[in-house]
Order: structure tokens, then sequence, then C-alpha cells
């Protein structure tokens, strides 16, 4: 099919996600027809920079020949098959790969498929489990200010971006809202603070929930292992779990295979999904502990009454084995330090030349570029700045996606160091060819 067929198929049957369709129909959409290694190549022949790792996901590129040839011999084997009153070797396998490489203490992973149901997930086993120790009373959530955990009530009960959740606030369960830094400001005073209204909830908290040291959808927000440590800590002393949500964090992309090494922190919880099958196919785990595991032991009533039908997905499971193979093999961590290196210096350089480029934010390979006017002050939110660059990028080659006016980069750290400094000369002429 052409792609003027796609597009009219595309604009007459297809909603997209987090997207305006009035403002989508307007636009020739980019129809991604294939792709090999960090690169997209959409219907008509044109190669772009996957800028973002495909929302995310990408460690070792597209079409990676390891992964590839994982799917294809487990599809030789079988697709998929309950986890439902059965077992299966490829989720086995993982989840004791998994407990091997997650930090300490995290034997158990119970698997979902997107990264909001591997909180919600959490969310109801934390709740769940103080339930049936007898801490009955522990029924709220902690969270941070414009934090991001997914799109189910649970997790956008635990988000805090009114954008996206403030029309749901009659439906959601109240939570406990914790001011934080943006971009190492105020880090003492906010952690005081926080820690200061844990200790005043203390005996009504079932957990606490972090995105650990980048706030993602927020627009990249960034803190430092100073101001959360604390904070996890005065969770943990008054009797609340802590969860950390490394949906977005996990597989390297904070420098670290997972955030909470550079916490020093051994969560209760750990939420994993988006990279875990370097992209392939949806799959998502929520690990935690042989403690919280027993206390679903007790009777039979006390069982964890969830799963969904995929759960487990032998396919996306063996895609996950071959990824998690491939960070040694492809020194992911590695690559990870050397390009951080390299966008630190380029992104220095562009924030010194363009007036438009406010702030900066970057911890391993999420990056935030904040757009505002030269006198500081953001622009109205109908100029959509931060989409507009993005849609120039695309003549640029360059595909990237915004958080309002933040430019968002997640460059695989497959992604060689000429493709780096291509990606950055890309947002560079972009934001030129806006402003200028
Ligand atoms: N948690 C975090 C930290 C995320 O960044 C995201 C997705 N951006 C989610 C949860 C939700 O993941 P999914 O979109 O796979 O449901």
């Amino acid at each position: 099919m052409d792609h003027e067929r796609l597009a009219a198929l595309d604009k007459a049957h297809v909603w997209h996600p987090f997207t305006w369709q009035p403002e989508w129909e307007q636009r020739d959409p980019l129809i991604v027809a294939a792709a090999e290694g960090c690169e997209l190549i959409d219907t008509r022949g044109r190669r772009y920079l996957d800028g973002i790792g495909s929302l995310w996901v990408g460690l070792h590129g597209h079409r990676h020949p390891a992964v590839d040839r994982a799917v294809r011999e487990q599809l030789d084997r079988v697709a998929h098959s309950t986890l439902l009153g059965q077992a299966s070797p490829p989720s086995i396998e993982l989840a004791a790969r998994l407990a091997e490489l997650s930090p300490a203490g995290l034997s158990r992973t119970f698997y979902s498929d997107s990264g909001s149901t591997a909180v919600e997930v959490a969310l109801k086993m934390a709740f769940q489990a103080k339930q049936q120790l007898g801490q009955s009373r522990r029924t709220r959530f902690a969270a941070l200010r414009h934090a991001y955990h997914g799109d189910t009530i649970g997790s956008v009960s635990v988000g805090g971006i009114d954008l996206f959740h403030a029309v749901y606030r009659p439906l959601l369960f109240d939570a406990l809202h914790l001011d934080c830094p943006s971009f190492r400001e105020d880090e003492e005073a906010l952690a005081d603070r926080a820690v200061a209204a844990i200790r005043a909830e203390g005996a009504s908290l079932a957990a606490l929930v972090v995105e650990p040291l980048v706030q993602g959808a927020a627009g990249m927000r960034m803190h430092s292992p100073a101001f959360l440590r604390p904070v996890l800590e005065a969770a943990r002393e008054v009797g609340a779990y802590v969860i950390l949500d490394e949906v977005a964090t996990g597989f390297g992309r904070t420098g670290s295979l997972f955030a909470a090494e550079q916490l020093d922190f051994e969560p209760d919880f750990l939420c994993l999904g988006k990279a875990l099958t370097n992209g392939y196919l949806p799959l998502a785990a929520t690990l935690t502990t042989e403690a919280v595991y027993r206390a679903f032991g007790a009777e039979r009533a006390h069982t964890f009454f969830h799963g969904h039908t995929y759960t487990g997905n032998a396919l996306a499971c063996a895609a996950a084995l071959a990824s998690l193979e491939l960070i040694d093999e492809e020194r992911t961590l590695e690559r990870v330090a050397a390009i951080g290196a390299e966008l630190r210096g380029l992104l220095a350089e562009l924030e010194r030349e363009l007036p438009e480029v406010y702030q900066v934010r970057q911890t391993g390979l999420m990056v935030g570029v904040e757009l505002r006017r030269p006198d500081g002050s953001p622009y109205n939110y109908n100029y959509r700045m931060g989409d507009r660059v993005c849609m120039a990028a695309r003549e640029f080659g360059v595909v990237l996606r915004p958080l309002g006016d933040v430019i968002v980069l997640m460059p695989p750290p497959a992604m060689s160091l000429p493709q780096v400094r291509a990606l950055v000369m890309g947002v560079k002429a972009s934001i030129r060819a806006i402003f200028h």
C-alpha cells in the first residue's frame, strides 16, 4: 500500500496515543515501514535518526541479529502459553536472570505488559501485603509531584502532571504528593520537607513510589541521590514499602544498569518495562522481595488475584533474555558513558549558542533541552514550540518527540558517535529553523 493510501486509512481509523487528533489529521504522518540499527525508514524510503529510541525502548538498535534470532527461534517452539497455572522456559530463565541483575533482595518477578501495569501491580501488591500483614491502616501512597507512572487509574492516582491527570481526579485515590527538585535546586530544603511529610503521615502509608533520579514524562526533571536517599530512608523508617519505577531509567539509561545502584538503596519493589525487550515486544516486570512474597502465603484467600492474558509471553521473554545478554557483549554501560560525555560537550555548546535554550538537563543518556524566551519566561502553551522544533527536525533527518517545550533526547546506547553528532546538529538546525 502506498504512503497516501496508508495516511488516509490512518486518519480514518487509528486513534493515536497522547495526540490531539484534529492536528494530526492536518499533517502528513511519518509512517515507519522499516528500520536498521538506530535509523528509521519511512514509507517513502527516507531515513531518520531515532533520537528518542522509539520512545525510550531502544538499547541495541532495531533488527539486532541476536534479538531477531532469539525471537525467531522461540517462534519455532511456541509463541505464547499462559502463566496462569502453567510455566514456560523463557519466563523462568528471565525471572532468574532479573533476580541476578537487580538490586539485592529482589528475587521474585511478576510479569505484565506495560510500564503502567508494572506500577499498578506494585501498588496493588504493596497494599494487599500490608493488609495481610495486619497493618490495615496503611491505605495511602506517597509520590513525588510531577510524577508519571503510567495511564491506568492506579498509576494515574500516584501521578502528578495536571495536564494529563486532572480530569480524572474524581476517580482517583488520594495520595500524598511530595515537592521535589527539577534540576538540583533546593535539594536539601525539599528533602527536609518531604521527610517531614512522610514522618507526619507515616502510620497511614503503604508505600512511597518514585521515578529515581529522572522524572521522565514531567519533562526530564532531575534530582540527585542526595535528595532522594533521605526521602526513601524516611519511608522505610515509618514502615512503608519503597517502589522504584525504573520503567524509563532501567537498563543503563542513567549510567548504571539501574538508577537504584546510584542510590545505594535496596527497594521493596522495582518496576521494569520499556527497554526490557530492546523495544521488540511489550513486556514489563514487577520485582519484589521474599518478605512481600511471603505476605501472600498464609492462606488461600491471600492469593494475589491479578494477572493479564499475555503475562510472561514467551516471545517477549526470549527477546528480553537476548537483550540482557547483549548488555555485556555490546558493552552497553561503557557506551552510555562515552555517548553521554560526547552529548554533554555538544549540548553545552548548544546552550551557549542558542538564546532559546533555557536549560539542558542530562543524566546518562536521558536528556531534556528546555526552550524558553531569552528572558527565561516560558512560551505560551499554544505556541507549541517544542512540537514545532520536533516537526522541523524531520526535515533534517531526525525523529524527536517533545514534552511540552522540552526537547527530549534519548539516543540508544548503540548509536555511533558520528550519529550522536548528527543528532545534535539536527536539533540545533531545527531550533534555528524555527526561531531565526
Ligand atoms: N513509568 C515511567 C517512569 C514511564 O516513563 C512510563 C512511560 N513513559 C510508564 C511508567 C508507563 O509505561 P507504559 O507507557 O509502558 O505503560
